[in-house]
């Protein structure tokens, strides 16, 4: 860790985005970038990226532009993207079902191992190359997982997150529109996607662009 530790969390989210669009110009074999080149790709304006770039220690030079292959190597040591992180799915309904169907690995370090399900039918079944395994085996089976993903419905969302907790999960990405409680040891990201939907829509109306 050391030094991603001083790097802004505004800054830190944006490092996935970056890290894919450098990769992809690595990949067709591009030495190096512009912040202009940056910013029409990623959608984020050429300040922000300059000063981005330069908790990342990488100094774009007039006329240059960045080292494609630095910038990678920095991505890649600070996304960790050479390890994988273990990741448990709970609850195997129309949302878990699609993700355990998503391949994460296609530009991610993450990769759901296991899933779980309440529902004997599914208990045993493969979905996306992923075993699903009944909820009451949770501890049991979950091995070295670190990250769980949540999509049971809301009611459950507390029961299992202790359990979770209790079996050393440190983060969580919820997907229930429950508000969960966690020891402050543990990350929580809450995706609710229909408060997602309504609050684009209100923006569209309120604040046209
Ligand atoms: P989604 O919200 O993902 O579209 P859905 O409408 O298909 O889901 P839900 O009722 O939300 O179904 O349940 C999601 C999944 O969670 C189902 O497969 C259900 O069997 C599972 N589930 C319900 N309770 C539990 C539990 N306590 N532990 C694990 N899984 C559970």
């Amino acid at each position: 860790m050391g030094d991603e530790m001083k790097i802004p969390q505004a800054t830190a989210k944006r490092l996935p985005l970056y890290y894919r669009f450098i990769n992809n110009l690595y990949l067709q074999g591009k030495l190096r970038v512009s912040s202009k080149e940056l910013s029409d790709a990623v959608k984020v304006d050429s300040a922000t990226i300059r000063r981005d770039f330069s908790y990342f220690g990488a100094l774009g030079k007039k006329g240059y532009g960045y080292n494609v292959e630095h910038l990678l190597q920095f991505f890649r040591r600070t996304l960790d993207q050479d390890e994988t992180t273990e990741v448990a799915l709970i609850g195997v309904g129309n949302l878990g079902t699609a993700f355990l169907n998503y391949n994460f690995m296609k530009n991610n370090n993450t990769k759901i191992v296991v899933a779980f399900d309440a529902n004997d039918r599914l208990v045993g079944t493969e979905i996306g190359g992923v075993p699903v395994a009944h909820i009451d085996d949770l501890e049991e089976k979950m091995g070295n997982v670190s990250v769980a993903i949540l999509t049971v419905p809301s009611q459950e969302a507390q029961g299992i997150t202790d359990r979770l907790v209790e079996r050393g999960v440190s983060g969580i990405l919820n997907f229930t529109p429950a508000r969960i409680s966690v020891p402050p040891t543990v990350r929580v990201h809450h995706i609710d996607l229909s408060v997602e939907l309504q609050s684009l829509a209100y923006f569209l109306k309120h604040y046209p662009l």
